[in-house]
């Protein structure tokens, strides 16, 4: 049995195994580095039950607005917004959580520098989920803890990528009142295989182990924050690889060289979003509004996001905004990326020491190709 028609149709958000009642079904790195499910056919009883939780198969009906409330935010909590991704309205979210005896489930390093979901109940633990990571997050059984939390009835903030949240809605087949989910406008996400190999050729360059990376690092600046990363080592150094020497961000931002085959057909775009919240940055707000410190678009998508909006706002400054302005910067709010036609030979073509050398080539190919593209058009 196949859960869904195409591989390039499957998110990995992990659903259909957190969902089986025999355990049968396993998520599995393919030759790329995505985790796609593999049915064991010796525990599988048909029941169908995959198929049916499968986000990409079918929707979850949800009461998501369809005129959601545009927000430009930021915390006033400047530490924490210089170390978000945008405008720290996550954390802001996860804090009153927190306060309220709740728990929160996000993405953060795990003790291999690999991203994988996780549930906390401390500020701590919060930090630990702050900040974009531009990979494929693990969800493993997350799905099945999230259900087992929200039965205790205390509150519970989800935070993901639109296909995650998805499939956790279809996993939990109703919304719970208990229940914030929070999601980001998603440009895709990359293999963790493209992202082991980046960070073995710096531990190999560097004769040290990486601790930590610190994507949109925005030491010069919110603006200039998307190719600049920040990787700590266990040595104590720490090196800041900006622009072009930023080998990582130059592959995913423009040729798009390790992103997921499914983000190329995202079918989580546009309007009915799939969360209560969605979070991203306001790229292209107008300048009054922008310190180059970091703004937050926020979308309130149902009368809970409103609601918790409306608990934290002392917490941030705001101003409402129209909801055309977010298309003007945010072009991922409803399109999908279009996915490097080389993307798989280069995926399987990588090794523990090969990954600058391989972005060069292939970045080198993608430039010749758009002016190719474009002599063609004139
Ligand atoms: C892969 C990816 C692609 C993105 N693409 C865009 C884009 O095209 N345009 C745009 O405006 N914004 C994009 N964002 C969102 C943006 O980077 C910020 O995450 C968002 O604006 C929230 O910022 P913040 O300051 O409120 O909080 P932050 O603390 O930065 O919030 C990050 C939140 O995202 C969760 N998270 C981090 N990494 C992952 C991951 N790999 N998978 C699932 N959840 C994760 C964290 O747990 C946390 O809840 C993207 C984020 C990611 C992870």
């Amino acid at each position: 049995m196949k859960i869904w028609l195409k591989k390039n149709q499957c998110t990995g958000c992990g659903a259909c195994s957190n969902i089986c009642p025999k355990g049968a079904i396993e998520m599995i790195e393919d030759e790329c580095g995505f985790k796609y499910p593999v049915i064991n056919q010796s525990k599988c009883i048909n029941c169908g039950l995959c198929k049916k939780t499968c986000p990409i198969v079918s929707k979850f009906e949800s009461n998501r607005l369809n005129e959601p409330k545009v927000y430009a935010t930021w915390s006033k909590d400047e530490e924490n917004r210089y170390i978000s991704t945008s405008g720290g309205m996550f954390f802001e979210l996860a804090k009153y959580i927190i306060k309220n005896k709740g728990y929160v489930i996000g993405a953060r390093y795990n003790k291999d520098n690999m991203v994988e979901h996780y549930l906390v109940n401390d500020l701590k633990g919060v930090e630990e989920l702050r900040q974009s990571k531009y990979l494929q997050s693990d969800t493993k059984n997350i799905f099945k803890e999230t259900l087992e939390t929200l039965k205790s009835k205390k509150l519970v903030l989800f935070a993901g990528a639109p296909c995650q949240i998805a499939g956790l809605m279809k996993f939990l087949k109703k919304d719970y009142d208990n229940l914030i989910t929070v999601e980001f406008i998603c440009r895709g996400v990359n293999s963790p295989k493209a992202y082991r190999a980046w960070l073995s050729e710096i531990e190999k360059l560097e004769n040290s182990k990486v601790t930590k990376v610190w994507f949109k690092y925005k030491v010069n600046g919110w603006k200039s924050s998307p190719r600049c990363t920040r990787v700590d080592l266990a040595n104590g150094n720490y090196r800041i690889y900006n622009g072009n020497s930023n080998k990582y961000m130059s592959g995913y931002l423009g040729p798009n060289l390790y992103i997921r085959p499914s983000c190329g057909n995202c079918y989580f775009k546009n309007l009915p979003r799939q969360a209560d919240i969605t979070l991203a940055d306001f790229w292209g707000i107008n300048s009054n509004l922008d310190d180059d410190k970091g703004t937050s678009l926020v979308l309130l998508n149902s009368k809970k996001g409103i609601d918790i909006f409306e608990k934290i706002n002392n917490n941030i400054n705001y101003n409402e905004r129209k909801f055309n302005e977010i298309l003007e910067g945010n072009g991922c709010f409803n399109n999908s990326v279009h996915i490097n036609s080389k993307s798989e030979k280069f995926l399987k073509s990588l090794t523990a020491d090969n990954f600058s050398k391989q972005v060069n080539k292939y970045t080198k190919f993608f430039i010749l190709t758009k002016i190719k593209n474009k002599i063609k058009k004139i």
